[in-house]
């Protein structure tokens, strides 16, 4: 990662945010080619989601929204993580992510501090403390910071117990303080003597700090929106960043539905920033404060409209006519996931195939844009790890270099994307926070639903109401009400209502760009004819996101002749393609150059290209990254080769 790390500031992919006055931690800056690629992968993903498709459109929602939007969406109330303070350093840490580590514990009842000026006073501190010193290091550590422990304590004005007395302390007058004068800067230093002292081993604890073993302050929830304020009245009116892009996609799910001429199922799609005060940003750009999310809801129907129009629901099995890879289970060997290329939605499907289907999906277009399958992992959440109004949860992971290890020594990912089966809790919940209707009138259904023998149609309206329920109550809408909404949601059925359910495939640029590039990450080392030799850096991106598609390069910048031919050649490729026009250094360090930076090919520009050789006048060199090689290409043919080589 440090070479990566460096590469890309050394390249201009990425800075950090406002480096000249000492950074800010978890915000980054593209530079200029860093800007090339992240606006290439949002293009990317763009086409494929919306303009390659029928059934998705595109939405540009603000970042700040009404607040009632993250209280609808439980934001405001859960979207927390649990976070731990080292009293010492006051470091905080999101409890999940504390290593477990293993050692000795220096527990100490409590301490008192003593000054010797004159007269000698000294006073009690009676707070108990423990530190865990890690094998190898010395135990005086524990000391020491046992002692800045209690020294802050004194600052911060506690210097009785908090609970009950240690032994040494009983007897003071602890009321009155002990009749001692209190401490002031510029007082003789304080000392402090640690009381109590009990050593015990302690094995694979998270109650520890990571950086100084002092034992962790409790966890405590942390909300993760930034908050901000709209207009200048008083009291101000509170608003957030958006954490997630997806809520306004709920929110504006109707104003599209009317506009866009589509009809279940179809997806509303967006990109844009998102804003989450993350506890501890770390791994790079991994988990930033401020990134870039490319979300889709995909909303379908339920799996009770399904059978009402359709008669049963396809099993995924026979969706796709291939044998259920992944579920719950791992994935067995030799039972691959459906190709998309051979998936063709059909009416039948209920959540589960459409879920499947996103995730098939998903993997396809990583593997188009140059991420491997082997790099990638398709993870199942577990169902106690699973959202409480999720289905089912795929977390496509990318083996970083920064990813834990399993027992095997396998690299085991971290998350990309999320595709999740969210039922229609989102819908549900801006239908009952904003009084407005979010369900959908579908005259099949209204149609099917007639010719329904009675006996179906009230199984199908007792497993809707039943789910509409089960969501209500969950709520905390009180049980009469609740019955009494599910009961005309069920009713709804007959009239062709409903609220859509939704699959949500939610994805981060910034994890894709470094995925990205640990992925291109490559070390060439070339022995010269003097036998010296050299390793360079090659970053084999993808034709398609590499921030430059192709170089234009003069053999020579003081022969007008090729540098007029060559700039020619710039200004005929520029309006289809990013083009790097570079007349500076050997060709040789050109190239290298454009390896550095990911360029997949170099066109060269000689005096053959001006007729020296009368048969190639006309042609350049193509030169290509990955193995060096070269060839001669008619400019008039370059247009036509490059194109469907970069798309
Ligand atoms: P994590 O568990 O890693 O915090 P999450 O499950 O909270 O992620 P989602 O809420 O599902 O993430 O967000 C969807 C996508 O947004 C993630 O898969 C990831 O690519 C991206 N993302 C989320 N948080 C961050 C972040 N702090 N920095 C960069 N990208 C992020």
């Amino acid at each position: 990662m440090e070479k990566i790390v460096s590469l890309c500031k050394r390249r201009g992919f990425i800075f950090q945010s406002s480096e000249i006055y000492g950074g800010i931690n978890g915000f980054w800056d593209y530079g200029p080619l860093g800007a090339e690629l992240k606006r290439n992968i949002k293009d990317l993903w763009w086409s494929d989601m919306i303009r390659q498709r029928d059934d998705v459109v595109g939405l540009e929602a603000t970042i700040i929204m009404s607040p009632q939007i993250w209280k609808a969406s439980g934001h405001v109330d859960t979207f927390a993580d649990l976070m731990v303070e080292c009293p010492v350093t006051n470091k905080r840490y999101r409890a999940d992510q504390i290593e477990p580590q293993s050692g000795k514990v220096y527990s100490f009842t409590g301490a008192q501090w003593k000054t010797h000026h004159a007269p000698e006073s000294w006073g009690p501190i009676g707070q108990p403390f423990s530190v865990l010193v890690r094998k190898g290091e010395h135990s005086e550590k524990a000391k020491k910071v046992a002692k800045e422990y209690y020294l802050r304590r004194f600052a911060a004005g506690v210097r009785y117990p908090d609970e009950s007395l240690p032994p040494a302390l009983a007897g003071v007058d602890l009321a009155s303080g002990g009749g001692v004068p209190v401490w002031k800067p510029g007082d003789p230093p304080l000392e402090i003597e640690l009381l109590g002292e009990s050593i015990s081993d302690v094995a694979d604890s998270t109650l520890f700090s990571p950086d100084s073993g002092a034992r962790l302050n409790k966890p405590r929830p942390f909300n993760l929106m930034f908050k901000t304020f709209i207009g200048a009245s008083e009291p101000a009116e509170e608003a957030y960043l958006r954490p997630e892009t997806a809520q306004a996609i709920f929110a504006q799910f109707k104003n599209v539905l009317e506009t866009s001429r589509q009809k279940i199922p179809f997806g509303i799609a967006q990109v844009g920033k998102a804003f989450r005060n993350e506890v501890t940003p770390r791994n790079f750009t991994f988990r930033s404060r401020e990134f870039e999310q490319m979300e889709l809801e995909f909303f379908i129907k339920p799996d009770e409209v399904v059978e009402a129009i359709c008669g049963k629901v396809a099993s995924v099995a026979e969706a796709f006519g291939v044998p259920p890879s992944g579920g719950p289970e791992p994935a067995k060997a030799g039972t691959p996931n459906p190709q998309p290329s051979t998936l063709n939605p059909q009416p039948n499907w209920g959540w589960e195939a459409w879920h499947k289907y996103w995730v098939a999906e998903r993997i396809a277009f990583y593997e188009g844009i140059g991420l491997p399958r082997t790099t990638l992992v398709e993870y199942w959440q577990k169902p106690e790890e699973l959202a409480h109004y999720a289905r089912a949860t795929v977390d496509i992971l990318y083996k970083f270099p920064f990813s834990k290890r399993d027992e095997k020594g396998e690299l085991t990912g971290e998350e990309l994307e999320g595709v999740a089966a969210r039922g229609d809790f989102d819908l549900s919940q801006h239908e009952r926070f904003s009084g407005k209707p979010m369900g959908v009138f579908d005259e099949e259904l209204r149609a099917a639903w007639g010719k329904l023998d009675e006996a179906k149609k009230a199984g199908l309206s007792k497993r809707y109401h039943d789910a509409r329920l089960k969501y209500l109550t969950k709520m905390g809408v009180e049980q009469a009400k609740a019955e009494k909404e599910a009961k005309e949601d069920a009713d709804g059925l007959a009239k062709g209502q409903y609220i859509p359910h939704v699959i949500e495939p939610s994805a981060g640029v910034d994890r894709l760009i470094l995925a990205l590039i640990c992925n291109a990450y490559s070390e060439v080392t070339e022995t010269d004819d003097k036998g010296k030799t050299e390793t360079r850096v090659m970053l084999k991106f993808h034709p398609r996101v590499a921030p430059i598609k192709v170089a234009v390069l003069p053999l020579l910048k003081n022969k007008p002749e090729l540098v007029r031919k060559a700039q020619e050649v710039r200004d005929l490729l520029r309006p289809w393609m990013n083009v790097f026009y570079d007349d500076g250094g050997s060709i040789g360090r050109r190239y290298a150059r454009q390896d550095e930076a990911g360029t997949p090919f170099c066109v060269t520009i000689d005096f053959d290209t001006l007729g020296e050789k009368p048969e190639l006048k006309d042609t350049v060199t193509m030169r290509y990254r990955d193995d060096g090689k070269q060839e001669r290409l008619a400019i008039g043919e370059l247009l036509n080769w490059l194109l469907p080589n970069i798309r």
